[in-house]
């Protein structure tokens, strides 16, 4: 059987979608670690969610499992290549085919899609069994510091990034909208493992803000979402204590902040 692209052709995408992902997270992941944790040590202290930690974070270690995820990802993402030369996916390459504004109404699509998908995968996660062999090495990182972000063993990197599959099988998905809400995802997921709190208080109540993924790694239960504060708040998994914590650091900060 004639194969519709040639080995070379399949290794330079590899190569390609994994450059850019690694370096994209690099440059995000390395902004906002060198912004927070060494420009504002001093300057944002106030701002430190974990006032006191208990162990301390381990940005290499993270680095290291982040890299082989975005690794494994990259394969993920040539799969659906793959498949997409053999005609079996709804991807498509011209912005023309569907306009602008379905481009920008697809990236929310999958922002909402991966947001609910996450919520209930991650609680998958947590489920004793499963925790152990899967989940337990992301919780290991109790300090988290942004390259945490995809610091994950690679069974839950897989699960990570599963939704995309049937979504672009159904959906018409073009990869320069992929690639858009990919930068969406690692911006937002490196502010919730930034350590730093950075959002007013108000935005707590109804998005995920970095105390709400922070208090996740410390306590390790409840606050399973991505982006917004929906399915905890209807499925009670959010600490009771959560809304006045960052009320707390808000304070602090304001009370840092005079003279
Ligand atoms: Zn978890
Ligand atoms: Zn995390």
């Amino acid at each position: 059987m004639m194969l519709p692209f040639t080995a070379w052709e399949a290794m330079g995408v590899l190569g390609v979608v994994f450059a850019l992902f690694l370096g994209h997270f690099l440059l995000i992941a390395g902004a906002f670690y060198g912004g927070f944790w060494f420009w504002g040590r001093e300057r944002l202290a106030a701002r430190r969610i974990q006032q006191q930690p208990l162990r301390a974070a381990r940005p290499l270690r993270e680095l290291l499992y982040s890299v082989l995820s975005i690794a494994l990802f990259s394969v993920m993402l040539l799969g659906l290549w793959v498949l997409d030369r053999f005609d079996l996916t709804a991807i498509y390459w011209k912005v023309s085919e569907y306009g602008w504004i379905w481009f920008l109404a697809s990236i929310a699509i999958m922002a909402l899609v991966h947001d609910s998908y996450y919520y209930w995968a991650h609680r998958f996660m947590h489920h004793p069994r499963v925790f152990r062999r899967v989940h337990k090495l992301h919780h290991g990182f109790h300090n988290p510091t942004p390259f945490a972000s995809y610091a994950f063993h690679p069974l839950e990197a897989i699960i990570e990034v599963a939704w995309i599959l049937p979504l672009a099988l159904l959906m018409p998905i073009h990869p320069g909208a992929l690639a858009c809400y990919v930068v969406l995802l690692t911006v937002l997921n490196v502010i919730s493992h930034l350590g730093y709190e950075t959002y007013p208080a108000w935005v707590a109540r109804w998005f995920i803000t970095s105390t709400h993924h922070n208090l996740h790694h410390t306590r390790g239960r409840g606050h399973f979402m991505l982006y917004f504060n929906i399915w905890d708040r209807l499925m009670g998994t959010n600490a009771h204590d959560y809304e006045a914590l960052v009320e707390e650091i808000n304070l602090r900060a304001q009370a840092s902040a005079r003279p």
